[in-house]
């Protein structure tokens, strides 16, 4: 069986997952693409055999041959067409944010739960990293003791100049935020963001780094320092203490060099380096489970949870308070994974 995906909005990483699922993955195809740029979406096609160009995410949503859906869209527009899918019953893959506000995430929830099955799966893929997930089975099984604590760093190189302080929770810190929720298994109960002295590199009025301290709800803490402008590399980090031990993310280079009075390794240039079989291991797990014909990874509620918590934390940074995560109450079609 194949399935056939029609991807919406074929900019970086749309045309990422393109690639993806026409060369490295199995058990799918790319049948339909569209983009508000027409020429970008012609010209994706015309890498990909059999594939139609549609002039808006809706055809394309509703067109019989496409089996299942993409959504790679600009953040604002998300909301659209996954609540276009789940009327037309087919699953969807979107992209981080499942939508850019808590109303518009409400409405997603609203919807699935009306149409009584999960049809939504968000693309956070640190749930599909190798060492994450290491990391997280060392946690889970307790034979380090119950977690304490949580260090993270997300140091990315460098931001274009659109990039805002806002972006670095937004967009950066998000995955943090769903690693901590997925780490323990539960809620974040409150966020406060701190604001260190500025890097030099960052624009005036640009806060970066920014110190991120998530509550979890049973009192671990989760320290996250992001920065935007780290400039040397993309660097991601990650240490979990708890009772009787710590695990922490290892270097992901996976040789270290030793010459005359050095050791050194590769550092990841960019987040598509640093998480390339991520990203193959979460489509692929999706795919399978379309073609069983379910879902599964990331739920609405995860895109839900970010999103409200990446609200709170805009409030923090704005108040330099600690600020409560208020979530409406969780529906039980999101009890069990999918
Ligand atoms: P991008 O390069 O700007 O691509 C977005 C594409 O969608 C552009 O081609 C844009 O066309 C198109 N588009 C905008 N509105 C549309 C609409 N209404 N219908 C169809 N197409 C539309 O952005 P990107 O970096 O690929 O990011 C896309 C999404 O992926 C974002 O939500 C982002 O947060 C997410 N993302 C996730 C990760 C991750 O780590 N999981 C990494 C990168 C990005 P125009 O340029 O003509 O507007």
């Amino acid at each position: 069986v194949t399935v056939n995906v029609g991807v919406i909005g074929t900019g970086m990483i749309g045309q990422d997952h393109v690639r993806r699922l026409t060369h490295v993955l199995s058990g799918a195809r790319v049948a339909a693409v569209t983009d508000m740029d027409a020429d970008r979406a012609r010209a994706v096609a015309d890498g990909v055999p059999g594939v139609r160009v549609h002039d808006s995410g809706q055809d394309l949503i509703t067109d019989p041959e496409v089996d299942a859906v993409v959504v790679t869209s600009w953040g604002p527009t998300h909301e659209e067409y996954v609540l276009a899918g789940i009327a037309a019953g087919k699953q969807v893959f979107c992209e981080k944010p499942l939508a850019t506000t808590r109303q518009a995430c409400d409405r997603i929830l609203d919807a699935e739960t009306a149409a009584g099955r999960r049809l939504v799966s968000v693309g956070f893929m640190r749930r599909y990293d190798e060492q994450y997930r290491a990391m997280k089975e060392i946690v889970t099984s307790g034979q380090i003791g119950p977690p304490l604590l949580m260090h993270a760093a997300h140091r990315n190189p460098a931001v274009p100049d659109s990039f805002t302080s806002e972006m670095i929770i937004n967009d950066s810190a998000v995955h943090d935020i769903d690693v901590a929720r997925w780490m323990f298994d539960q809620e974040i109960a409150a966020i406060r963001v701190l604001t260190p002295r500025t890097s030099s590199k960052a624009r005036p009025g640009f806060h970066d780094p920014l110190l991120v301290l998530l509550e979890m709800a049973d009192g671990v803490l989760v320290d996250v320092e992001a920065s935007a402008n780290a400039g040397f590399a993309y660097d991601i980090r990650g240490e979990v203490v708890c009772e009787d031990g710590t695990v922490e993310l290892s270097e992901s280079a996976g040789v270290v060099v030793k010459r005359v009075g050095t050791h050194s390794g590769r550092v990841p240039a960019n987040w598509q380096e640093r998480f390339a079989r991520a990203f193959d291991a979460e489509f692929q797990a999706w795919i399978d489970a379309v073609t069983a014909g379910g879902t599964t990874g990331p739920s609405a509620w995860d895109g839900y949870a970010a999103t409200v918590v990446c609200d709170t934390g805009l409030a923090a940074l704005r108040s330099g308070n600690r600020e409560p995560v208020v979530l409406r109450e969780r529906p039980a079609l999101y009890d069990k994974e999918a």
